[in-house]
């Protein structure tokens, strides 16, 4: 999306620095964000060459708001990170607002810092390169090949090739056949925010169509900062207005525009030979476009197959089948989200404020709150630190009592 204004500095590698990358590894991952670092992270150990790109160095580029569970922070050994905690909701309609006691607790971190503490973790190999697609008619020698079935990338550093590639490039699903998804037709929301300095205690929600007839607004604040963004169901919707309007309503001058386009629609797990994890496979959660959770989640079993498969304990056609069907599995999920995302805005906006403070009920929200964290439950982190030995800590958070309080 073409809607960022202070673009930050560059730190890719520049001029003699890019050197031609043309080489095999077992095990090519595009895109070092949170679902390609998480990959690479679980392949740590295995011996196996992992290869890993991105147009970007680690952490250079933000791409959200950053807010996720605490718990699935804590799991990964991520808590260094963590910016600022919440165990509340506040929920603003245009006609009334309720505080949700929240069943678990709610973290914003610092990007950059998490993206690091990712890397620290794994033991590949990583290099910028700009991904253009897959490869056709530029295939490397039989002598420089790892095995006959690699499929082989095109980046501007030359063909690199893999017999098992992941794709976590985000929405553009560049590895996968065809055009892919081109907004606005394709089931994709966008969102933008900014990031003026500012402290606050509240994680805070809009449900107001005076900033977007299908959609929410948010502010999550992160110790010294707030990040305040509009997100909308509808594509066609430009969010750059209201995103200022809701930034001037709260005090705050936008700054730092960041935005992008977020899928609201789970897609094929592997196509093509190769695997898709994170946004590229529609991963992040219609509704709340919550996408960092789920890009951990499905990385860590997509990761938990490919080491079975370098390992020689399975076949990248098994590992395949396995993380389709894991995949699958969880469509019911997905699609049900995407009920209630059709839902609400549909709902007559007297009718919704009286409705958002009844399910502010104790009980209401500690049933819908631990169903939606079920959807991908933090414990699944969980193999990585036996693996490491590192302690998970105490999940105080989880076993607090809530209560509900409407304001
Ligand atoms: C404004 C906004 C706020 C959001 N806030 C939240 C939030 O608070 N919590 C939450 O859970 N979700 C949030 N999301 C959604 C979340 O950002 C995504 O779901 C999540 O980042 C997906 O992770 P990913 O690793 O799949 O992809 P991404 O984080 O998009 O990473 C893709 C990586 O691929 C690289 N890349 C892309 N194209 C190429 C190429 N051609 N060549 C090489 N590299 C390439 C990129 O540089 C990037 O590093 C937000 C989204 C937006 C737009």
């Amino acid at each position: 999306m073409a809607e960022s204004a202070a673009m930050p500095v560059r730190a890719t590698k520049r001029g003699d620095e890019r050197t031609p990358l043309d080489a095999s590894h077992d095990v090519l991952i595009c895109g070092a964000s949170f679902a390609g670092l998480v990959i690479a992270r679980e392949l740590s150990g295995s011996g196996a060459d992992v290869m890993i790109i991105d147009r970007y160095e680690i952490g250079e580029r933000q791409t959200s708001a950053c807010g996720i569970p605490t718990e699935w922070m804590r799991r990964l050994g991520l808590m260094d990170c963590e910016r600022q905690r919440f165990d509340t909701l506040v929920m603003h309609t245009p006609h009334g607002d309720a505080r949700y006691k929240l069943p678990w607790t709610f973290s914003t971190f610092d990007y950059r810092e998490m993206c690091e503490l990712l890397w620290d973790g794994c033991d590949a190999r990583f290099e910028t390169a700009k991904v253009n697609g897959r490869a056709v008619g530029a295939f490397l020698s039989d002598s420089e090949r790892k095995a006959p079935s690699e499929i082989a990338i095109e980046t501007d550093r030359g063909v690199i090739a893999a017999p098992l590639v992941v794709d976590a490039l985000g929405w553009r699903r560049i590895l996968g056949p065809g055009d892919g998804y081109q907004p606005p037709d394709a089931p994709l929301s966008r969102g933008l925010e900014v990031h003026p300095a500012g402290a606050s205690e509240d994680l805070e929600i809009w449900i107001d169509r005076r900033y977007v007839p299908a959609g929410y607004g948010w502010s999550f604040p992160a110790r010294d900062e707030l990040r305040i963004g509009i997100g909308s169901f509808d594509p066609r919707f430009h969010v750059k207005d209201t995103t200022v309007l809701l930034t001037e309503e709260l005090g705050k001058e936008p700054n730092e525009y960041q935005g992008n386009w977020i899928p609201h629609k789970l897609r094929k797990a592997t196509e093509g030979g190769v695997f898709f994890a994170g946004d590229s496979a529609g991963h992040c959660l219609p509704l709340s476009a919550e996408g960092i959770r789920t890009a951990l989640y499905f990385g860590i079993a997509l990761g938990r197959e490919l080491r079975g498969v370098v390992e020689g304990r399975q076949s990248r056609e098994q590992a395949a089948a396995a993380y389709a069907e894991f995949n699958d599995s969880h469509e019911w999920k997905f699609k049900w989200m995407l009920r209630v995302q059709k839902l609400i805005p549909r709902i007559p906006p007297r009718i919704l404020g009286p409705a958002i403070r009844l399910m502010g009920s104790k009980r209401f929200v500690e049933w819908s709150f631990r169903h939606y964290l079920n959807i991908a439950p933090p414990e699944f982190a969980d193999d990585y630190m036996r693996k490491t030995g590192a302690a998970v800590g105490a999940s105080e958070e989880l076993a607090q009592a809530p209560s509900a309080s409407p304001m």
